[in-house]
């Protein structure tokens, strides 16, 4: 729903039209924002289905906003999206994430394997200094290529599979690892599934929810790895809450998990503590 900010203009929700003026307003709420040091990244582990240990974590956005208090990616990233200012926030993102990688590594000696996963946007996708950015966030922060995966949607893809296709390569050979995220919610064929240079299929959480209780379900999920298993792609289940779900996903062969039931979205710290067995999340 539209949440009214104390300030006055609503918090963005895509289901809503905004004023121009709410619009303006949010944009240079944005650009202060970004200013200003007042987003954080929280991190998501992801686990081994098997042992349960955690592989990698996605890096995940929020805005710690003056007046409205932490707001998740739902209230601005689709209008940063439609204004542009995603670009550099996303630049943000992407280095926060690197820097932090490097952080816990030098911390902890149980951080040496962690890898890190970024969303990209749309705009970000089709932005023509991405590679540039990714190279040189990965440079600065001393981590290797091979540490980072970026994850985009299937929709993403779809738009100008050419362009796609060139970025995708250009990442690749850049050393980065790439996702597929949502995979089901969009229309990717399989004959073009074929052709991108894809390492990680994430399936969407939609067909995890009832996997431990509708057969549909598990024919979707087991089609989905056989697939990762046909085209040498690893298998990420999105948004595991249960032991039912994970143990009928683990079945199935999925190679990854990621979910509250593994942890929810944490503070560095929290992850340093997970890494080294100290608490669960
Ligand atoms: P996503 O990439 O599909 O990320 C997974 C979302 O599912 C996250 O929501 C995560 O907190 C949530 N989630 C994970 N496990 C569970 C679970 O077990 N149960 C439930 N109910 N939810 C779970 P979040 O952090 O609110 O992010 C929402 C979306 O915002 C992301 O979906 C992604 O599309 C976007 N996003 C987040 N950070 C960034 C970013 O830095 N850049 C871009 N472009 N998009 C971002
Ligand atoms: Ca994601
Ligand atoms: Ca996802
Ligand atoms: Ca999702």
């Amino acid at each position: 729903a539209k949440r009214a900010g104390r300030n006055g203009y609503a918090i963005f929700d895509p289901t809503m039209t905004m004023s121009v003026l709410e619009e303006a307003q949010l944009r240079s709420d944005l650009e202060h924002g970004l200013e200003h040091d007042e987003f954080v990244v929280l991190y998501q582990p992801v686990v081994d289905m098997q042992t349960q240990r955690v592989t990698s974590v996605e890096a995940l956005v929020r805005w710690e906003h003056p007046r409205d208090g932490l707001l998740g990616p739902y209230h601005f990233i689709a209008a940063a999206e439609a204004n542009g200012l995603i670009v550099p926030l996303g630049r943000w993102v992407l280095r926060e994430a690197c820097a932090q990688l490097a952080r816990w590594r030098a911390e902890s000696p149980a951080a040496a394997d962690l890898k890190i996963n970024v969303n990209l946007s749309a705009r970000q996708f089709q932005y023509a200094g991405l590679v540039d950015d990714v190279a040189a966030a990965l440079t600065d922060a001393g981590v290797e290529a091979a540490s980072l995966t970026l994850e985009i949607t299937e929709s993403m893809l779809m738009e100008d599979i050419e362009t796609a296709k060139r970025t995708l390569h250009a990442l690749r050979e850049l050393g980065v690892r790439l996702a597929i995220d949502d995979f089901g919610t969009g229309y990717s064929s399989l004959s073009y599934l074929k052709q991108l240079p894809v390492d990680v299929i994430k399936i969407d959480k939609t067909f995890v929810d009832d996997v431990h209780i509708d057969d549909d379900d598990v024919a979707l999920v087991d089609a989905v790895a056989g697939l990762g298993q046909a085209l040498k792609m690893q298998t990420v289940a999105e948004g595991i809450e249960t032991d039912e779900q994970w143990a009928t996903l683990r079945s199935i062969g999925i190679d990854h998990g990621q979910g509250y039931l593994f942890g929810k979205p944490a503070a560095p710290a929290d992850i340093n503590a997970l890494l080294n067995g100290v608490s669960a999340i």
